[in-house]
């Protein structure tokens, strides 16, 4: 048995034949170091005897036989809501996912919350900004900026909203079956629990002083709720030019919109095997430290090798079956299966691929703490680096370099 290294030597002496035979026994990790189940020899090598969860178990098979080329080890880059507890109240409930949770994720937290037809998240601001995508149904969302201007919108499956640090904000599940969504907050250290509420605020504020500050009698207060509300059932709210002729009474209004529709905006990148949509503050004007990338590719489709030079990645997988190798110096390589509702997280400039394993169709976004989405395909910077040069590091012919596609098409294969 040729060990890898031999090959190489093989290979670079020529003997192409010979070199082959011995890719095809050894290729991937078989010697330096010692890891995998190609190295495996002795009895019983690769029995698992438990105790195990089959259930479990049968989620993560990358993670139960890594493929060979996986290497050292690297901090976990799974986590999901499908086990984060929900907090459920009258007119919805939300679960998260913060760094205390998920301790690769220094960037962003993760909120997961369904809210009725007619469930309201109160009126509320934070320290973070918060940026969500919708996965299902509709809601209406309010928010001031920080001049005074007011804005209200209608969201659906697919839309995104964004509300800067700051500035405080409302949503409203709408019929006929309210809506369910993913918020990310742009440090991993925030928490949807502990967000300035609006009911908190006028509970702990003297009577007498809510009487000067609104201009009316104390009495006026008498029946303000003493805790908050957080998340509650309300009555679902008339059409939507109605609430925007009630907010308008100066006639200014932000020039730019807090929502953005990505699901049906033209694919940034397309292939035969899925697309790329982009929202970033190009053209998601408010979005500034918020960029974010949906993804769909079809079955046998692979999101192509890249990384991300400014910023680390979180994703959420929205439907279908994947599996992620991400690529460190060392050199580490670990791979892991997503399915929906599951979180991913790719640290800042590691290569990483994602693969449809599955028979449907596989969605996710990407979300990157950045004002603009940027990426370094591994296809694109070795079909416009010097062939020559490319062909000495790989031992692979220029003619097939030249046929590597050299336009960075986001999914592959792309015919
Ligand atoms: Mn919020
Ligand atoms: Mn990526």
């Amino acid at each position: 048995m040729f060990s890898r290294r031999d090959m190489l030597a093989v290979s670079a002496a020529g003997a192409m034949v010979t070199a082959n035979a011995a890719r095809a026994a050894s290729f991937g990790n078989p010697d330096e170091p010692p890891q995998g189940a190609v190295n495996a020899k002795a009895p019983g090598n690769l029995k698992d005897p438990g105790p195990q969860s089959e259930a479990l178990g049968k989620q993560f098979p990358s993670a139960q036989f890594p493929p060979a080329t996986d290497v050292g080890g690297m901090p976990m880059d799974w986590a999901s809501f499908n086990n984060a507890p929900k907090r459920v109240q009258n007119g919805g409930w939300a679960r998260q996912v913060t760094q205390a949770d998920f301790a690769i994720s220094d960037t962003i937290t993760g909120v997961n919350m369904r809210l009725t037809a007619g469930g309201i998240r109160e009126l509320h601001w934070h320290q973070a900004a918060e940026w969500a995508i919708m996965t299902y149904g509709s809601c209406r969302v309010t928010v001031l900026d920080a001049v005074g201007r007011p804005y209200v919108a209608d969201v659906n499956e697919g839309d995104l909203w964004y509300f800067p640090a700051g500035q405080p904000h409302s949503l409203q599940g709408l019929g006929p079956d309210g809506c369910e969504f993913v918020i990310c907050f742009d440090d991993g250290d925030a928490s949807e629990f502990n967000t300035l509420l609006v009911t908190d605020w006028f509970a702990h504020t003297p009577p007498e002083v809510l009487a000067k500050n609104f201009g009316v009698p104390a009495q006026t207060f008498a029946r303000i709720p003493l805790q908050n509300l957080w998340i509650f059932q309300g009555t679902l709210p008339g059409d939507l030019a109605s609430d925007r002729a009630a907010v308008s009474k100066t006639g200014r209004v932000p020039p730019h919109p807090f929502i953005f529709r990505l699901g049906t905006s033209a694919p940034a990148k397309q292939s035969k095997s899925g697309d790329m949509r982009v929202a970033d503050s190009s053209n998601f004007i408010v979005a500034t430290s918020i960029a974010a990338a949906l993804v769909t590719i079809r079955p046998g489709g692979v999101r192509e090798m890249h990384w991300h030079p400014n910023a680390d990645e979180w994703q959420y997988y929205i439907k279908g079956k994947a599996r992620m190798t991400v690529f460190n110096t060392g050199p580490n390589a670990m791979t892991m299966d997503f399915n929906a509702g599951d979180i991913g997280y790719v640290k800042k400039n590691l290569g990483h691929y994602v693969e449809n394993v599955g028979d449907t169709d596989l969605q996710f976004v990407g979300v990157f703490r950045a004002p603009r989405y940027e990426e370094i395909s591994l296809s694109d910077w070795l079909t416009h680096t010097p062939p020559a040069l490319v062909a000495q590091h790989l031992n692979i012919d220029e003619a097939i370099i030249a046929k590597w596609p050299d336009n960075g098409p986001g999914v592959m294969p792309n015919s």
